[in-house]
């Protein structure tokens, strides 16, 4: 019923023909699959060159961020609308780089997300708890939390256009996995509150990926269990190699 989406987070790497060399690698591969989406998100400098080179093909071009006004005197940012004339059909929202480094909130990251939406991007919405909270049992009611701040506001219909991202921040880049037990766990609380901020049938419709050291050798697990719908990847997606196996996950 949902179709997976394995996107790749690229950071602030690569430059222009590093990106248009991965992508070409991608899209040169990934030309057969019917029961799963592909994205990746490069840096805002690699937009431009490489939105050409992925049209028509099965991969997909996001942003890393956006602010949440159209136009205006915002030194720096780059607005929804801009994204979507240069091809992209997605945007981040509210990585845990961006709340830990650039003091990014809940009431922030809604405002985007509202901006997205209205502008034709989807939105995928990162939560996630520190190694602390999950250490003193609070995972679930921060991610909780997170996501009614996050998603405060939005119909249910656009709640459909909505992806969200469960990223254990202590799981990200260090190569230190949730079991996928745990992270099934985080998954279904995630679904029942979608199904709380709007219906069951929304929920069961909403991609919910897991991010945080997805590697070849770990995804056909999380992949196997049943509320995850997907992989947000920062390091192994700079790899070709690496981020076509994930892709084709089994
Ligand atoms: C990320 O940046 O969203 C991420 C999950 O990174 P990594 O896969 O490197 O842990």
């Amino acid at each position: 019923m949902r179709r997976p989406l394995l996107a790749g987070n690229w950071k602030m790497h690569y430059g222009v023909s590093e990106g248009v060399a991965l992508v070409e690698a991608l899209s040169a591969d990934l030309t057969d699959l019917t029961d799963r989406d592909v994205l990746v998100c490069p840096p805002f400098t690699l937009l431009g060159s490489l939105a050409p080179l992925l049209d028509g093909t099965a991969v997909a071009l996001g942003a890393q961020n956006m602010h949440y006004e159209t136009k205006g005197a915002f030194t720096g940012e780059i607005a929804p609308n801009m994204l979507k004339e240069l091809g992209c059909s997605y945007v981040i929202l509210g990585h845990s780089e961006r709340r830990q480094y650039f003091g990014e909130t809940d009431e922030l990251i809604n405002r985007k997300a509202h901006a997205a939406l209205a502008n034709g991007l989807k939105p995928i919405v990162c939560v996630g708890e520190v190694k602390a909270e999950r250490d003193s049992g609070q995972a679930e009611s921060v991610v909780v939390g997170q996501l009614r701040g996050s998603l405060a506001g939005l119909s249910a219909e656009q709640l459909r256009s909505v992806v969200i991202a469960y990223e254990p921040v202590w799981a990200i880049g260090t190569g230190d996995t949730a079991t996928p037990a745990d992270a099934q766990a985080i998954h279904a609380r995630i679904r029942a509150e979608l199904a709380a901020l709007s219906d069951q049938a929304t929920a069961d419709a909403i991609i919910i990926q897991y991010g945080g050291s997805v590697k070849p050798d770990n995804v056909d697990e999380l992949m196997a269990q049943p509320d995850i719908d997907g992989a947000l990847v920062g390091g192994a997606s700079l790899k070709a190699a690496d981020f076509i196996r994930i892709v084709r996950f089994k």
